[in-house]
């Protein structure tokens, strides 16, 4: 049993009132959560740490990125313990893809960091500096399914630009970010930068995004909850970053090459059982090759090793949207049943016989669900993809055009022949209910900073 605790100014602390982490492997309670609902305190003791730190040159906040990477690393294997425990991933994915991933946020933004050079623009008579203030203190907010990797991929771009920190994980996976608060204790992080509080979303989280003292938050979780972060934020014009939902199309193109196509599309359908805001939930193929895609699809679904879902409360949420399918004239065309064991099991499902435009096919379900749709044309499968209100990414599969579908498709980012395929440089984020703003690369210091200008007359 696990006791996490919040970590403010360095110091860990829990409250009275706690909250129950259960396993969704099997059920059972594996570590007990503070319960916080107010960060007065940690916003206190944050705004007092962050001068001395946004003081620093960027070379020298790279340095501690490149540290806790260096901490992190040596410890990787209990991270994708941790990881594995608390969201019933397969060791292999935690160590992979959440734990790996995670050290290279810290890495990455390290090096980036150190590569940025003074914007100047000179006029004839004058020249213009500009200048990447700290913002002062930021509110981190994430969700459950990819916990550390997302949680560092706002926490090493706030940390570089000079802000201080109050993050808030989910309530559901809090056991890795609280080793992280561990280990920024243990090689000196200096206190008060990374303050970590633990407790429910509408209490603790809310509390983060009205505090007026918090000035920028960046937020990665549903649509409904984004929705009610920038209606509390915006009024104070704090910056916002809003990740949100996504119903992402995988397009199979008659010239796609199957054996590349089968196992990528097939990734993109049930990678972390299918919860991750990127996954390709609806596949679109063409008419000429489904029959044998289908084929070749369902047999290598039979040995694609997934965890359960995140909760038991979540599962009954997914298999709503199973039966929700049957009612709208779908077909179970494999999975659909929940395993014989303890824990949030539930059998990969793919579901053919459906509109497009069904709510199966549009709404988020954010589990091993996935529906198959055919198209004749080009123009039908770009309806098809962009016919929801979201527009995270997707990904298009063809040996000649897939660039220019790629191109028609209304999504923040669309990957041709491969998936989730990240380079840390470029711009992440929606388009439509999908999200507000970008992150990675300049997009992140561009947000975690405030660019200022000076412009000096040389008359
Ligand atoms: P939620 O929106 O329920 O929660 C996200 C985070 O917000 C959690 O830490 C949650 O806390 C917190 N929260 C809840 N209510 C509030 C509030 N009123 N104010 C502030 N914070 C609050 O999402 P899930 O955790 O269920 O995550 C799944 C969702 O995240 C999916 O829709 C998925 O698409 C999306 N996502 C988007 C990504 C992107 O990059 N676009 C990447 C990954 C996921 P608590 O857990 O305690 O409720």
């Amino acid at each position: 049993m696990i006791q996490v605790e919040n970590l403010v100014g360095g110091k860990f602390s829990t409250t009275e009132e706690i909250i129950d982490d259960i396993s969704p492997l099997n059920g059972e309670v594996i570590a007990s959560i503070p319960r916080t609902r107010s960060v007065d305190d940690a916003v206190a003791i944050a705004s007092s740490a962050q001068p001395e730190w946004g003081a620093l040159s960027i070379a020298d906040r790279a340095d501690w990125l490149d540290k806790i990477a260096d901490a992190l690393e040596e410890r990787i294997e209990r991270i994708a313990e941790l990881e594995s425990l608390d969201t019933g991933k397969p060791y292999e994915v935690s160590r992979n893809v959440d734990a790996a991933r995670s050290v290279y946020n810290f890495r990455f933004f390290a090096a980036f960091g150190r590569e940025q050079k003074q914007e100047i623009f000179e006029m004839d008579d004058a020249t213009n500096f500009v200048l990447r203030k700290p913002i002062g203190v930021v509110g981190l907010i994430s969700p459950w399914n990819l916990p550390l990797y997302l949680m560092t991929w706002k926490i090493a771009p706030a940390l570089l630009m000079g802000n201080a920190i109050i993050a808030k994980p989910s309530e559901i996976t809090p056991l890795t970010a609280h080793y992280l608060g561990q280990v920024c204790t243990e090689i000196g992080l200096p206190d008060g930068l990374l303050n970590i509080v633990h407790g429910y979303g509408p209490e603790v989280g809310q509390a983060i995004v009205e505090h007026p003292d918090i000035k920028a938050i960046s937020f990665t979780g549903g649509t409904a909850t984004g929705r009610i972060v920038a209606a509390t934020a915006a009024p104070m014009f704090k910056k916002l970053s809003l990740e949100l939902g996504g119903k992402n199309a995988s397009i199979v193109l008659a010239d796609a090459d199957l054996d590349k196509t089968v196992p990528g599309v097939l990734r993109a359908s049930f990678l972390n059982s299918g919860q991750i805001c990127l996954c390709g939930s609806r596949v679109l193929v063409h008419s000429s090759i489904h029959d044998e895609f289908m084929q070749r699809y369902l047999k290598e679904l039979e040995s694609f090793e997934i965890g359960p879902v995140i909760s038991e409360e979540h599962r009954a949420k997914v298999l709503s949207y199973i039966e929700l399918a049957q009612k709208e004239g779908g077909v179970i065309l494999a999975g659909g049943n929940i395993p014989n064991k303890p824990g949030a099991w539930i059998e990969p499902t793919v579901i053919g016989g459906l509109s497009h435009a069904s709510r199966t096919a549009t709404e988020e379900i954010f589990g091993p669900v996935v529906t198959i749709h055919q198209f004749d044309t080009d123009e039908e499968a770009l309806e098809m993809a962009n016919c929801t209100e979201y527009g995270l990414s997707g990904s298009v599969w063809s040996e000649s055009r897939g660039r220019e579908i790629a191109e028609q498709i209304d999504s923040g980012m669309v990957w041709v022949n491969t998936w989730l395929h990240r380079d840390l440089r470029v711009p992440f984020g929606g388009v439509k209910n999908s999200g507000v703003g970008r992150e990675g690369g300049t997009w992140s210091l561009d947000f975690f900073s405030e660019a200022v200008n000076i412009c000096v007359h040389e008359g």
